[in-house]
């Protein structure tokens, strides 16, 4: 059941086969270069892709677009502070700025930053402020066959283990990313977030959560953790960042918005240092490179994250579509996270090498057999790794409905049963940053 109805509609269209077959010969097959109006599905990302409620539309109304101390300001700070519990927020154009503005004010030249597993843009900050980034994701992770509710957890032997190598004063921070996006938005227990708050202490050094889908790890928390049955949604989520210094937060996740983000902090001081950068850098720093109408659609956006049922039916739909799959045999990534599904291209094409893009192929193919986008993040977006050859499915937060999913899961099925048709890819043309290269390179089916 959904706690709503469609108050607008948006027209989404099926184009035939064979203008598929050219659009995507067109994208060099690869789904980035696609129109979206080419698109059917389009599960590309979650991120900002979602459905606003009638009440942020009302909110933006209300924007208050001054320069300084607009009141859309004041209500996201008091959003923050009853939904967080923070009482510092510095407002930034998305989740990226909001970690330039802190990563910029907090970390030097040689520093090291352990992260239950870095967000490629956290890398990328990381990284641009001359530290190091370090993963330590639960050993669960890496195991498809484990059941382990929390497999987005930071591995603390993994921790201890990088104090012992670089010593205690080379790490100002430790993060926390909840839940974990680059380990297939796998949640992270509370009991998890207390010990990595209590490494922190240890070590001196500053936690700092990547809040971006926060409401979704508070669901899997009240679902899977013993003791919180009965605990609402928004005490879950105040009590997750109860340990916590800073965060870093883009709205375009759980604050159920189009664009827009924040960091926000406990202490004064790391405050006015960090509004220093975000004036170079977003804007005044009570706007933040955002419209006011855009700030108070995120106020509204972030309370109506931890009102039920919202989360707990936003969650039932990820696991609905990987039912869905499952039940065609599709080969999906178990249990399902908090934001999308993740198929196994390599046991759907097993006869496609690793260097042909299985993972690719499968992304073309979902495309072709039913005009669904999805994302490849293995062998071709993470050249040089080991990394599984998995597609990701995201689902946009309030959009599709279940005839949606319905399709979504029959497309995957006819891939399934058209397998053989499917033959690998090779790369023709490629950008000098091989890092970034999925969002742009050309390629072609390989020459028999
Ligand atoms: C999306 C995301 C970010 C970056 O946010 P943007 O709004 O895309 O800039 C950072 N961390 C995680 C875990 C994310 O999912």
């Amino acid at each position: 059941m959904r706690s709503y109805k469609a108050k607008m509609v948006e027209p989404i269209r099926l184009i035939s086969r064979e203008e598929r077959e050219a659009a995507l010969d067109e994208a060099g097959y690869n789904a980035f270069n696609l129109d979206a109006r080419d698109v059917y599905i389009d599960l590309l990302t979650d991120s900002g892709t979602g459905t606003m409620s009638a009440d942020q539309w009302a909110a933006m109304i209300r924007g208050d677009e001054a320069y300084a101390g607009s009141e859309s300001f004041h209500r996201l700070a008091d959003s923050v502070s009853d939904v967080m519990g923070f009482d510092y927020v510095i407002p930034t154009h998305q989740g990226r700025g909001a970690e330039n503005v802190l990563y910029g004010t907090l970390l030097e030249e040689g520093d090291v930053v352990p992260n239950n597993s870095h967000f490629d843009t956290t890398r990328a900050h990381v990284v641009n402020q001359g530290a190091e980034p370090i993963d330590c994701p639960s050993p669960a992770a890496r195991d498809p066959d484990s059941t382990d509710p929390f497999k987005g957890n930071f591995d603390l032997d993994a921790g201890w283990a990088l104090v012992e190598e670089v010593g205690e004063d080379a790490i100002p921070v430790v993060v926390l990313t909840i839940t974990n996006n680059s380990v297939a938005g796998q949640p992270v227990s509370m009991e998890n977030i207390e010990a990595v708050a209590e490494f922190a202490t240890e070590i001196d050094a500053l936690f700092v959560i990547d809040a971006c889908r926060f409401a979704e790890n508070a669901h899997f928390i009240k679902e899977r953790e013993p003791g919180y049955e009965d605990v609402s949604i928004a005490d879950i989520a105040r009590e997750q960042f109860a340990h916590a210094d800073a965060i870093t937060m883009s709205g375009k996740k759980d604050a159920l918005v189009n664009i827009g983000g924040f960091a926000a902090m406990r202490d004064e001081t790391l405050y006015e240092h960090a509004k220093q950068r975000a004036i170079l850098y977003e804007g005044f720093p009570t706007y933040g490179g955002l419209s006011g109408r855009d700030i108070d659609a995120m106020a509204v956006g972030l309370r109506e994250a931890v009102t039920p049922p919202y989360v707990e039916e936003r969650v039932e739909q990820v696991a609905e579509l990987g039912d869905l799959l499952s039940e065609r045999d599709v080969p999906v990534y178990l249990p399902t996270g908090g934001h999308a599904v993740y198929l196994d291209a390599s046991e759907i094409f097993p006869h496609i090498p690793k260097d042909q893009f299985p993972g690719q192929e499968l992304v073309c193919a979902l495309y072709l057999e039913g005009g669904v986008r999805g994302v490849e993040l293995g062998g071709f977006a993470f050249p040089g790794t080991d990394r599984p050859d998995l597609v990701r499915l995201a689902l946009p937060r309030r959009t599709y409905s279940y005839e949606h999913l319905e399709h979504i899961a029959e497309t995957a099925a006819s891939v399934l049963d058209n397998a053989e048709e499917y033959s690998g890819l090779e790369i023709v043309e490629e950008p000098p940053m091989k890092e970034l290269r999925h969002f742009s390179a050309k390629l072609e089916p390989v020459s028999e």
